[in-house]
């Protein structure tokens, strides 16, 4: 089985501000079992592209869909093909 070295292996995902892809700070959904003595974790989280992500070497931010690096480049194709588009 192949080791997976960083996020970029991982996940698609890399900081796009510092490039960095050894971690990142996400916002995850999960359950939770409240009793009157408080609220225990209880069951799975969940995160997607539209949780809140951020970096915790230059505190870049926005949402994971922003850190994946195959969107970035979808976008980036997309954004260089209409600029085409126009000044043709
Ligand atoms: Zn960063």
């Amino acid at each position: 089985m192949n080791k997976l070295n960083d996020l970029r292996d991982a996940f698609e995902l890399d900081c796009p501000a510092c490039g960095q892809a050894d971690h990142l700070q996400i916002v995850i959904t999960a359950l939770a079992r409240l009793t009157p003595d408080g609220s225990d974790l209880d069951g799975d989280h969940e995160w997607d592209d539209g949780s809140y992500c951020r970096c915790p070497d230059c505190d870049d931010d926005g949402i994971v869909a922003d850190f994946r690096q195959t969107v970035r480049d979808a976008e980036r194709t997309a954004r260089a093909k209409s600029e085409s588009e126009v000044q043709s």
